[in-house]
């Protein structure tokens, strides 16, 4: 069988997944594509054989598309997915699930009441292969219970519109979601400090941002998030147990020896650095779509999690450090959970 994929927005990670579909995952072929620019939609459709939709309504209903992917500006997702989950078909959303905690319990709501789970949220790292290392690692028992994790999050730079509360909500978020999963664990509250900016970028932004996260079992997190770092994209993540400690690997890299240095390569953008686990992400979940299953990702419980904590963060960031809780419903049995 060929999942026939719908798109909703071919903007820049739309078009990075629509490309993902058509040459490098099995089973999949995108027949729909719709984008509030139309005339960008009628492109990228013809560019892999599908058809140019008018309204995301319409792409959802047709019934030449069996899953939907959701890759438009983040506002919007909370509506297509309800128009997914209403029409009972599963829907992919690329992260945030919605830009409010309401929005995301209100798409939880409607997967509870349609009975099986039919969305998920495009966080990939769960889908790297260090951290899939990492969470086997702490799985085995091996390094104990976890007692603490140092994260960095850096970028070599942003754009001007990237402002401070953006820190926590499009950056450090792939953190909070991972951690969550790696930890089995949910992070309870949050405090997020601001050491002295960096003199390289906009007198705006508060930059570098140390983020403090406690979990309910009273794991400790520190964060470190720097975007505007210089020297690459470089992803850091050790959970120290009470037996030894875990660290994400680098990715590999030739060690360079020449004129008395020795040197490697730092990766310069997020692409580079995820792009097997986007192609994992999409091979998993078009698997899962395939089969009939459930997806087996992040669900929308996780994407609500996410959104309930980088809120409290954005919080604390607004009043000068004070540890925020965050605010989280408890979790329905329908998600893992006992409520
Ligand atoms: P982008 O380049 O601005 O693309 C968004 C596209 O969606 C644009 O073409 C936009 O059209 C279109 N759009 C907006 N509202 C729509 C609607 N109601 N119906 C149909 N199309 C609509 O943004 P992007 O960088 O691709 O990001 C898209 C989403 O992916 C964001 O939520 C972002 O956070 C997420 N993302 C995730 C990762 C990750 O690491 N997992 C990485 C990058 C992005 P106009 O340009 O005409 O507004």
């Amino acid at each position: 069988m060929t999942v026939r994929v719908g798109v909703i927005g071919a903007g820049m990670i739309g078009q990075d997944h629509i490309r993902r579909l058509t040459d490098v995952v099995t089973g999949a072929r995108v027949t729909a594509v719709t984008d509030l620019d139309a005339a960008r939609a009628a492109e990228v459709a013809a560019s892999v054989g599908a058809t140019a939709y008018p309204t995301s309504a319409d792409l959802i209903a047709s019934p030449d598309v069996d899953a939907v992917l959701v890759t438009s500006w983040g506002p919007t997702h909370a509506e297509h997915v309800l128009g997914a989950i209403a029409a009972g078909k599963p829907v992919f959303c690329e992260k945030p699930l919605a830009t409010t905690a309401e929005d995301c319990l209100r798409v939880v709501e409607a997967e509870r009441a349609y009975g099986r789970r039919l969305v998920q949220v495009g966080f990939m790292r769960r889908f790297d292969a260090g951290y899939r290392q990492m969470k086997q690692v702490l799985a085995s028992g091996s390094i104990g219970t976890p007692l603490i994790v140092h994260c960095a999050h850096r970028n070599p730079t942003v754009g001007d519109t990237y402002h401070s509360a953006m820190a926590a909500q499009d950056t450090a978020v792939h953190e909070i979601d991972v951690l969550r999963w790696l930890l089995d664990d949910e992070i309870v509250s949050a405090q997020v400090i601001t050491p002295r900016a960096t003199s390289k970028r906009f007198a705006h932004l508060k930059d570098p941002q140390i983020m403090y996260f406690e979990t309910a079992n009273g794991v400790r997190i520190d964060l470190e998030v720097f975007v505007n770092c210089q020297y690459g994209y470089d992803i850091q993540c050790e959970t120290v147990g009470e037996d030894g400690l875990v660290r994400l690997p680098d990715p590999a890299a030739a060690h360079v020896r020449t004129a008395g240095q020795h040197s490697s390569a730092v990766l310069q953008d997020w692409k580079a650095r995820f792009a097997d686990a986007f192609d994992t992400e999409f091979r998993e979940w078009i698997a899962s779509v395939t089969a009939g299953a459930e997806p087996t990702g992040p669900s929308a419980w996780d994407g609500y999690a996410a959104t309930v904590i980088s809120d409290a963060a954005v919080r604390s960031l607004e009043s000068d450090g004070t540890v925020v809780t965050a605010d989280m419903k408890p979790r329905p049995t329908f998600y893992g959970g006992t409520a």
